[in-house]
């Protein structure tokens, strides 16, 4: 039988200097969020820039190690609102 670990864990509310912080890849904005929710485009600050890297992608800027399958695809197209 092996004895758990014990790790102390503190957490300070109200400190902002805690708070995770995430540098934009694309536009190199560093931005910082609450809870990660507040942040689906995570590590994009925006889905403007999201969408900046996943042009990159598929314009061939960056190397992929596997070719999209069609069904990648069908997934992205999915998520595009009604009407
Ligand atoms: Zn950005």
């Amino acid at each position: 039988m092996v004895p758990a670990p014990f790790f102390s864990i503190t957490i300070s509310g109200g400190n902002e200097g805690n708070l995770p912080t995430y540098e934009c890849p694309i536009c190199e904005k560093l931005f910082k969020v609450d809870r990660p929710e507040d942040a689906p485009f995570r590590p994009f600050c925006s889905e403007r820039c999201k969408l900046v890297d996943l042009g990159r992608w598929l314009d061939g800027t960056y190397r992929v190690s596997e070719p999209l399958k069609p069904e990648d695809l069908e997934e992205l197209s999915e998520e595009g609102p009604q009407g």
